[in-house]
This record gives C-alpha cells, sequence and structure tokens, in this order.
C-alpha cells in the first residue's frame, strides 16, 4: 500500500464511495463496484485500476493528476482508460497530453470523449450514465449512474413461463427496463446544477458541492463563482429523495470544526441522518 494522497471512504448497500474533496485544493472520487471515478485533482496510487473517469469540468484542482494517472497505467500495462469530459475543453486536454508526452519522452495512451448535457452513456449492460448541465464559470457536467434490468411487463405478470415464451416468439416484447438511480455525481456547481436535473434528488447518493457555509458568505455573490452555500440546501431540504447526501468540497477557509458547526446549527437532524460531511 503506497500512501500519497488522502482518501476517504464510506459505504452504502454494496458500493463504496472513496475519495477526497476540497475547493481549490484538490477533487477525486471513486466507487470500486461501478468500476468508475471522478474527476482527478490528485490520483491516489490505489485508484490507477479503475478504467473508466468522468470529469465534471476542468479547474486544476479536478484535473492536474490526468496525466500521471494515464503515464502510471502505460508504465503498468493497463489497457489505455477511457475520459469523458465537457466537450468544448477536449481538444486542449489532448494539447496538453501531448505536451506532457514530449516532456516525459513517454506515450499516454487513453481515449478522450466529448460529453455532453443530455448524452446517455452504456457503460455495461447493468449499468447507464446520464449527463446533465451544471452552472459554473467553466464548461461543466453533472453525471448520473444508473442501474437498469430487465422487468416482465405488468400486463403479462399472471402468465405461465410457456405462455411469455410463446408470446416472445412471436415478437412480443414481453419486458420493459426498469432504471434506478444510484449514484449522482454534481462536481462544483451553483444550486441550477441541481434544480435542472430531477435525478439529482433521487439517487440513492448523491455527492455534491458545498464550498460555503459561513453566514457571513452571501449565497448570491457565490453562486456568481458558481458555488453553493449552505443556506440554498436548506431551502432544499425537502427535495433530498436520496438515501445518502454527501457535502464536500468545503473552501479552504474554514477549519473542520467551522463546518461541522455551521451545518449542525442549520440542519440539526442532518436531513434524517442521511446527510455526511466528507471533510
Ligand atoms: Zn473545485
Ligand atoms: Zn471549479
Amino acid at each position: 500500500m503506497i500512501s500519497n494522497v488522502p482518501v476517504k471512504t464510506v459505504t452504502h448497500k454494496d458500493l463504496t464511495i472513496e475519495g477526497y474533496s476540497r475547493a481549490a485544493v484538490q477533487t477525486y472520487w471513486r466507487i470500486p463496484e461501478l468500476n468508475l471515478g471522478f474527476d482527478f485533482g490528485g490520483q491516489p496510487w490505489s485508484f490507477m485500476g479503475t478504467p473508466t473517469w468522468f470529469v465534471s469540468h476542468t479547474h486544476i484542482d479536478h484535473l492536474a493528476a490526468l496525466p500521471a494517472y494515464v503515464g502510471r497505467r502505460r508504465m503498468m500495462k493497463m489497457e489505455p482508460p477511457t475520459i469523458y469530459l465537457p466537450a468544448p475543453t477536449v481538444e486542449l486536454v489532448e494539447r496538453v497530453l501531448r505536451l506532457f508526452s514530449r516532456l516525459d519522452r513517454g506515450r499516454l495512451p487513453c481515449e478522450l470523449v466529448p460529453t455532453s448535457a443530455g448524452d446517455e452513456i452504456e457503460l455495461s449492460r447493468e449499468h447507464v450514465v446520464t449527463v446533465s448541465e451544471t452552472v459554473h464559470t467553466v464548461p461543466s457536467l453533472g453525471y448520473v449512474v444508473w442501474q437498469r434490468r430487465r422487468k416482465l411487463k405488468p400486463e403479462f405478470q399472471g402468465l405461465h413461463g410457456d405462455e411469455i415464451r410463446d408470446l416472445r416468439l412471436g415478437g412480443t416484447e414481453v419486458t420493459s427496463e426498469i432504471r434506478t438511480p444510484r449514484l449522482a455525481y454534481l462536481g462544483d456547481s451553483s444550486p441550477g446544477g441541481l434544480d435542472g436535473c430531477e435525478a439529482m434528488y433521487e439517487a440513492e447518493v448523491l455527492i455534491m458541492e458545498l464550498t460555503f457555509v459561513a453566514p457571513r458568505h452571501r449565497k448570491e455573490r457565490i453562486h456568481k463563482f458558481g458555488h453553493m452555500h449552505l443556506d440554498d440546501l436548506v431551502e432544499r431540504r425537502e427535495r433530498f429523495h436520496n438515501e445518502l447526501v454527501i457535502v464536500s468540497h468545503f473552501s479552504t477557509r474554514y477549519h473542520p470544526r467551522q463546518v461541522h458547526h455551521y451545518i449542525e446549527k442549520a440542519l440539526p437532524d442532518m436531513l434524517d441522518g442521511r446527510l455526511h460531511l466528507w471533510i
């Protein structure tokens, strides 16, 4: 085990959420069971085996470790990774990787996939990712991971197995797809990024930013910088149907004690115990 950058962990049902996020410092997350991660503000050595990544936006504290990640995988003879990122940023990121490749005199093989709000990405038979718009100061996206399975349509539920088989052989579609939003990642965004995507509020696990928590930091000003204030969370408390809400990306202006203090004061029940402070 090589210890390099901090990693916190929480488990929810069959999912392990690992990562770290502090505004202006570094943000990175991964969910090993889903075989995917979000953002490259840092890249713990232990994250290298995860082959699929989604970049929320290209601020340095969310991107700086990308060349290191790609280079490590090449060095360890792993398959080139697939990295989804906001479409307008792909060309520049390609150039950055090319320059790094020259400096390093080593190849940086990876697939960069231009991604836009409204896209649907098929990860496997079981999982699909949908992409939504978020509101930040550079091109930015939010992501929702859905689990899908096929379920017998209600009109066929009373039938015997052989009757269903005959219908299927006759060309009738007897099942329909059921999707469950398992995990949503907001990235950096003002509240518009949540409000514009209902699935953010419905996902079992929501990972969201909450950069500012002190009353002296006014939310109107914070929205201009594409961030969220604790007041925004309080205003929307009834909308969060998530089983677990992870709040993260706190400003470095706050000591962890202050973060706990302000949040516990504003939300004494911690969203009925569903709120998890990632600090
Ligand atoms: Zn950030
Ligand atoms: Zn940012």
